[in-house]
């Protein structure tokens, strides 16, 4: 009997089987995403619906707020019936159904499908991420920072690929090929989820079997549950700060990248991006194809069968995107398209994500509250580079010609806060929550960008309005100062955490 190693980079394999599922169906809802708003302010005669951008935004700020808000009953009824695995599976293929329903563009089949991936992701989403905390003990309750942050990294993988290959074969090919391409991604993340599952034994089970199955029982105090949830409510409070000046972001940071960006490769940026560029891809598909290689070995052949369906999926996936990206920049040699910044996050977070999954685990690992305070203020020091950048734009320029490298170095800050925040903020939840309640308390988190972005639907992107009364980096330091004081803010507050934390570092 050969011994097949049970754990990669220090985790459990099994994590890689979640990050894996996550990355497809992050593939599907930022790839679709990205398609949204395109697609419905096109013309007719270019397939689009010829909706207003006005029209357009409102519904996609509707639809990005409605995924957030449904985790909260997919978590419930996860805890109460179905059990966590459960959720996830019958989730993905309701995602899937929506994927396809949307490819059909009819107008009932597009807002069906719209339901169905709200619906589906309420049940995925928070009970997923439930699941990667269930795989530490504490045996390895070391690793969990670290592990979510891997998973977080497949989160973003996802969004890597999914924003550049359907957004691009979307607008550039046809918008239902887009979208259906989200859709069968989707099945495969789905269908190899569903045939790997022996792999999790009774983590995640139905609620009753999991009961059986020897778990130890909760005894922990009321008063230090309640405690517990208190800060768990915190966490997500201070994160809308975190998430309304990220979302914000990304809308004013496009137009930024659009309007006032030099975007012309000539001297050392050029040199540089002309590099990076060349790398685009590779690096984390070459990561990613590690990572398979790795899962494949370690699982053995009972889970061939999903692994080999991602390993095709995968090649496929990697093959079309390099041929896609390096023609896409054969023929725009002199000027970076403004839309290749999209992807820049993800492409910074799924290159940084290891070093501070290490990081959590190896190096520096503070309590929450100030790992949270960092990575607010972190986001608003990227803010802090764009207004200084765009401190020579006169107020009312329709146009400017600031170095893209300010552009670049703010997606940098800002995904270093995200990886503070955002991958932290699940793991603290795992920590923090009762177990009766895990798919509920997630729900409780993800709804902390509902709420996000509803505040920003209704404060709308005031770039336009901020930057020709006062200017450019009035704008930009507004949003310097909103995450960073509630930064501070949470940082002064990590005693009183402490206490409500009882114990959970
Ligand atoms: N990028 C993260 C994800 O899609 C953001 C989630 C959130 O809470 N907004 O998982």
């Amino acid at each position: 009997q050969i011994q097949l190693p049970k754990t990669i980079l220090g985790h459990p394999n099994s994590l890689f089987v979640l990050f894996f599922t996550e990355m497809w169906e992050r593939f599907s809802y930022y790839g679709m995403r990205a398609l949204l708003v395109l697609f419905l302010i096109s013309e007719t005669a270019k397939g689009g619906w010829g909706w207003s951008r006005a029209d357009a935004t409102s519904l996609y700020g509707l639809y990005t707020m409605l995924v957030y808000f449904t985790p909260i009953l997919g978590g419930y009824l996860a805890d109460r019936y179905l059990g966590t695995r459960r959720a996830v599976v019958l989730g993905g293929f309701i995602i899937a159904a929506g994927h396809v329903s949307l490819f059909f563009e009819t107008v009932p089949s597009f807002y069906l499908g719209l339901a169905l991936v709200i619906a589906g992701t309420g049940l995925f989403k928070p009970n997923i991420s439930a699941i990667v905390g269930q795989l530490y003990n504490k045996d390895n309750e070391g690793a969990r920072d670290g592990g979510y942050t891997l998973f977080y990294m497949g989160v973003n993988a996802g969004a890597f690929f999914g924003i550049s290959l359907c957004g691009y074969i979307g607008e550039k090919v046809s918008w239902n090929l887009g979208f259906g391409l989200a859709g069968v991604f989707m099945i495969l993340g789905a269908l190899q989820f569903f045939f790997s599952q022996g792999i999790f034994g009774d983590i995640g089970a139905a609620p009753k079997r999991e009961q059986q199955a020897a778990q130890p029982v909760d005894d922990t105090p009321a008063h230090v549950v309640a405690d517990r949830l208190k800060a768990i409510f915190v966490f997500a409070f201070f994160t809308i700060f975190f998430w309304f000046a990220f979302e914000q972001a990304g809308g004013s940071m496009t137009i930024f990248a659009a309007d006032y960006t030099d975007r012309t490769l000539v001297g050392t940026s050029g040199l540089i991006f002309k590099v990076v560029n060349s790398l685009m891809t590779v690096i984390p598909a070459a990561i990613l194809t590690w990572l398979l290689w790795q899962l494949h070995r370690s699982t053995g052949s009972s889970q061939l069968t999903g692994n080999l369906l991602l390993v095709l999926a995968f090649a496929l996936i990697w093959g079309l995107v390099i041929w896609m990206l390096g023609r896409e920049f054969a023929m725009a040699q002199s000027e970076v398209p403004a839309t290749w910044f999209g992807v820049l996050n993800s492409f910074f977070l799924v290159i940084l994500a290891p070093m501070f999954s290490k990081m959590w685990e190896k190096h520096w690992n503070p309590s929450g509250p100030v790992k949270f305070g960092v990575g607010l203020v972190l986001l608003g020091l990227g803010f802090a580079a764009l207004a200084y950048g765009a401190a020579g734009i006169p107020s009312g320029a329709k146009t400017a010609q600031i170095s893209m490298l300010f552009l670049c170095l703010a997606y940098l800050l800002h995904t270093m806060g995200e990886l503070c925040v955002s991958p932290v903020g699940l793991s603290y939840i795992s920590k923090l929550a009762p177990a009766r309640l895990l798919g509920l308390m997630f729900g409780v988190w993800f709804l902390n960008s509902a709420v996000a972005n509803f505040i920003g639907g209704k404060t709308g992107s005031y770039i336009d309005y901020i930057s020709t009364t006062y200017s450019m980096s009035t704008f930009f330091l507004i949003f310097t100062f909103i995450p960073a004081v509630a930064g501070v803010v949470l940082m002064l507050l990590t005693p009183w955490m402490t206490k409500k934390m009882h114990g959970v570092h």
